[in-house]
């Protein structure tokens, strides 16, 4: 796969959400490329002609503008991030989300992270010693072939499972992201047990990935049966 990397100048990183108070994405685009991403609607909004998933625009100003846009906005939820992830393979060379954690934490505003990466962990020295942050890794199903159909550049599941262990070890505020919901989610619950404080489950909302679905005869994991099965079967966490 090719990835095309370009690093820009943002005009500012810490945007209003719907989700949460505020939201901060470092870059623009995902190498995750999941199949099913909301968040290719981002191509749209640059203008970019390469496949979601094969480009980046690396914000890297994000730390500047962070620092000084908190001075003057009132404090609130930072979701990190929204339409990316935080902690793609990127980020090991960038550093960016972590300045704008240390921003973050040193200026104590609360903050949650939602990964799909295990490398999330390498900034466990920030994320212990704040106040009011929580981390979440996204979890869409137990079955590794499932997740390679769905999120072939995405980490293993394991690796996000451990993670959510270490970090709920070190006494952080943990949650699994149960979304969208895809086939193979049974046996989960018995694998996050212990790893996290809450979880949140929620089904498959839009159709990029329908072709998937109907690629490999996983249709009866659109359906409400599949749905409230499985959310009974997590609700015990
Ligand atoms: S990790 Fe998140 S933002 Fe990245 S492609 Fe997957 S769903 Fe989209």
């Amino acid at each position: 796969m090719t990835l095309v990397v370009n690093e820009v100048r943002a005009k500012s990183i810490l945007s209003p959400s719907k989700i949460h108070r505020y939201v901060v994405n470092p870059y623009t685009g995902c190498q995750h490329g999941c199949t099913y991403c909301y968040a290719r609607f981002m191509k749209r909004v640059t203008g970019h002609k390469e496949p979601w998933g094969e480009f980046v625009d690396v914000k890297i100003n994000a730390p500047e503008l962070l620092e000084k846009e908190i001075r003057r906005k009132q404090r609130g939820t930072v979701w990190v991030s929204g339409v990316c992830d935080p902690y793609q393979p990127l980020e090991e060379r960038y550093r960016l989300t972590r300045q704008c954690l240390e921003i973050l934490a040193r200026n104590e505003w609360p903050v949650i992270i939602q990964t799909r990466s295990p490398l999330v962990l390498r900034d466990i020295d920030i994320i212990r010693e704040a106040s009011g942050f929580e981390v979440g890794l996204s979890i869409t199903t137990a079955d590794e072939e499932i997740r390679k159909i769905f999120e072939p550049e995405a980490p293993p599941i394991p690796e996000r499972i451990a993670a959510l262990g270490k970090l709920h070890s070190e006494g952080i505020r943990t949650f699994a992201m149960i979304a969208p919901l895809l086939p193979g989610a049974e046996g989960l619950a018995p694998l996050l047990k212990g790893t996290i404080d809450y979880c949140i489950v929620d089904r498959m909302n839009y159709h990029y990935a329908d072709w998937v679905y109907r690629k490999y005869g996983l249709e009866f994991a659109l359906t409400d049966d599949f749905f409230s099965r499985m959310n009974q079967e997590l609700s015990s966490l």
